[in-house]
């Protein structure tokens, strides 16, 4: 059950958030949750997170370790804060900053280097999904931005289908769409890596998850757990999110 913040909130309201969150989660059983604030929140996230079981992820990263990079931030830098955990290519990334599959890839290997679990994310716009192109472009964007990992890297991996036109639109995705997509990249994994990987890999779904979707979503086979974004930011829609 993970959480993506984006560009929201400070230091002071990330121990806000986690002061209210802890309780609601300290009974939590057979869970894993992972929150992922912007950079500058990482030490406090981790700090507030200590002893919790609750994992702290970052949203991005630089595919190098250090150099002249002005505003990057690179995976040692994260796995240094206490972080576990980092996005790679959330569509926002790739919608609004160019953000490519061959980018994504490098990113992967680089969150593997620095000892960092990799979510990384696909999905299809609205347009392809009205193109009937949908499983066209999920199978593109694993082919080039993940199935080039080898088997053990790959071990290591969450993948995340979030529909594009189904993040901050308050538009989900049905179950039945969603598991359709997940079945897509779950044999692409398969035909790449075999049976094991196909059924181990965790697959997440991201787009208007909310309190009320949340139970559907979870009863479809292929779906592992949630990417949360708006939701998120509260702990009582969080919190009710991971106790689904
Ligand atoms: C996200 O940011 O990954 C996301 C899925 O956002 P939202 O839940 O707000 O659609």
């Amino acid at each position: 059950m993970a959480g993506n913040w984006k560009m929201y909130k400070t230091p002071d309201e990330t121990r806000d958030f986690f002061e209210e969150f802890r309780p609601l989660v300290a009974e939590t059983e057979g869970r894993d949750i992972v929150i992922c604030p912007p950079f500058v929140n990482l030490p406090a996230a981790t700090a507030s997170a200590r002893g919790t079981g609750i994992h702290i992820g970052a949203q991005n990263l630089h595919w190098a370790k250090e150099g002249a990079f002005t505003g990057e931030i690179s995976g040692p830098m994260i796995r240094a804060t206490g972080a576990t955990h980092v996005i790679i290519g959330h569509s926002e990334r790739r919608q609004y900053f160019g953000e490519t599959d061959e980018g994504v890839l490098k990113k992967t290997i680089a969150a593997l280097e620095a000892g960092l679990t990799p979510i990384v994310c696909v999905g299809e716009r609205l347009e392809h999904r009205e193109a009937g192109l949908m499983e066209t472009v999920l199978c593109e964007q694993c082919a080039q931005g993940i199935l080039g990992l080898d088997p053990q890297q790959f071990a290591h991996l969450v993948i995340a289908y979030e529909p594009v036109w189904a993040i901050g639109t308050g538009r989900t995705a049905t179950p039945e769409i969603a598991a359709e997509a997940h079945g897509v990249i779950r044999r692409e994994v398969r035909a790449r890596y075999g049976p094991d990987a196909g059924a181990r890999v965790r697959i997440l779904y991201g787009g208007s998850v909310t309190p009320q979707n949340v139970q559907a979503l979870m009863a479809e086979k292929d779906i592992d757990g949630v990417l949360v974004g708006g939701k998120s930011l509260d702990p009582a829609s969080f919190g009710a999110i991971v106790n689904f």
